[in-house]
């Protein structure tokens, strides 16, 4: 059973400690009848991600191929008649918070249940009427991990939305493209992260056995067979808990040099600038720095086409080649690593992994390694050791294997 713990918030609210020992659907429906009295209409889920390849691609138009993971964030919901919304969590601390839909706006509620607010507010700007709600989360997507915590929060309330209003948006991939945009503007205009929108599209289109490449010029999407265990494979996370955060400065600079880099050449994305111009345009970029970041960007678009490719001919050796070349140019010329993800990346190769590489924004958070199944306890052992003999404290691993996009479960 959970702990109820009074908070400061006064005297009717009262936070349960997650029991990590229930699976979190369940744990969301028991948060809703606690903290709101009474059954939900539904429980909704949307998965967090992890990319494979093509890291800071998704806001220079380029491509990307994440899989949706089986770890999910679960939104227990009903509707409200009076426009309030009241949203609480078990994942982070206080009881609910509640908010006005018209009070909802750019930094209004703050903290995580803008995550929330922001899909209300996203939905009624694009035209959908929607109506308060009471909302409770609970999830297995690890936070500020890189994993895409916030995506999962944002689509598992989508889909709810979606459902419980008759929008139906799940229906379709056009319709799950829509409810993606609409959960990115969440993030970006409400909770003020300035995000591309990868993690939305990976957690509403993804499905189970596939990877999804997404080209973020078009917003087209196709799914890639990736059936790890049909090829002996696992995929291993590493969550080296080494703090991170997207909202700090770092990312959105990054996206400002690449911006200007843009305008610098006289076109609207990166992604307009081809593998084999590269060298001719760097030599028009004013600085060191940009022509870096430039030639992260267009090397890596072309790395997510040319893995892709071998996934599809299950080339595994060149598929974890690309991987390496990726954290390389994400290390050197991006610089968004950090030594917990080098430290994972080059003991993984050591013990045998076919690849490696950070994934998600950097500067902390996870790595991945490609590994045969058979040795997937092998290479964890040898990261745990290392982190151990660098005396930092314990990475987190854990396999993966391709989950299917947001729906409904209860
Ligand atoms: P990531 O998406 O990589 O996990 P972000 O910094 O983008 O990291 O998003 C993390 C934020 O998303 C949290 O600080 C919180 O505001 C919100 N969030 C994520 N999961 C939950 C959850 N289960 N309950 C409430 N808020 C959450
Ligand atoms: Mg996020």
């Amino acid at each position: 059973m959970g702990v109820s713990v009074s908070t400061s918030l006064g005297p009717f609210v009262i936070a349960t400690l997650p029991d990590m020992a229930m699976a979190p659907i369940d744990r969301a429906l028991r948060l809703f009848q606690q903290a709101f009295g009474g059954e939900p209409a539904g429980v909704w889920s949307a998965p967090g991600r992890v990319n494979l390849i093509g890291e800071h691609t998704d806001y220079n138009g380029g491509l990307a191929l994440p899989i949706a993971l089986p770890q999910r964030t679960y939104a227990a919901v009903r509707v409200r008649p009076d426009g309030v919304l009241r949203v609480v969590s078990d994942g982070m601390p206080g009881g609910p918070v509640s908010v006005p839909l018209t009070e909802v706006g750019p930094g209004s509620p703050g903290g995580w249940a803008a995550y929330v607010a922001g899909v209300f507010w996203a939905l009624r700007d694009a035209g959908y009427a929607v109506p308060g709600a009471d909302v409770a989360l609970s999830s297995s997507v690890p936070v500020g991990a890189g994993l895409s915590s916030s995506a999962a929060v944002e689509c598992s309330v989508g889909a709810a939305l979606s459902d419980l209003t008759d929008l139906g948006l799940l229906a379709d991939l056009d319709g799950r493209r829509r409810l993606a945009t609409v959960c990115q503007r969440a993030e970006n205009d409400i909770a003020g992260a300035p995000t591309g929108g990868m993690d939305q599209l990976a957690s509403m289109l993804g499905t189970a056995g596939h990877a999804l490449l997404l080209d973020c010029r078009d917003g087209s999407t196709q799914a890639v067979p990736f059936d790890l265990a049909a090829h002996g494979l696992a995929l291993l996370v590493v969550d080296t808990r080494a703090p991170h955060a997207l909202v700090d400065g770092q990312y959105a600079a990054r996206r400002h040099t690449c911006q200007e880099a843009a305008t610098a050449l006289g076109v609207s994305s990166l992604r307009e600038v081809g593998l084999p111009y590269l060298a001719h345009t760097l030599a028009r970029l004013p600085d060191d720095v940009t022509r870096r970041r430039v030639r992260h960007v267009v090397t890596e678009i072309d790395r997510v086409g040319r893995f892709a490719d071998a996934v599809e001919a299950a080339d595994w050796r060149l598929a974890g080649t690309l991987m390496v070349a990726s954290h390389e140019s994400l290390r050197d010329d991006y610089e968004v690593s950090c030594q917990e993800l080098d430290l994972v990346v080059k003991t993984a190769m050591a013990a045998g992994a076919w690849g490696a590489r950070m994934t998600g924004g950097g500067f902390g958070g996870c790595a991945i390694a490609l590994v045969d199944a058979a040795s997937a306890s092998s290479v964890e052992a040898a990261v745990l050791a290392a982190f151990a003999g660098a005396g930092w404290s314990s990475p987190v691993p854990f396999l993966v294997t391709p989950a299917d996009g947001a729906g409904r479960d209860q």
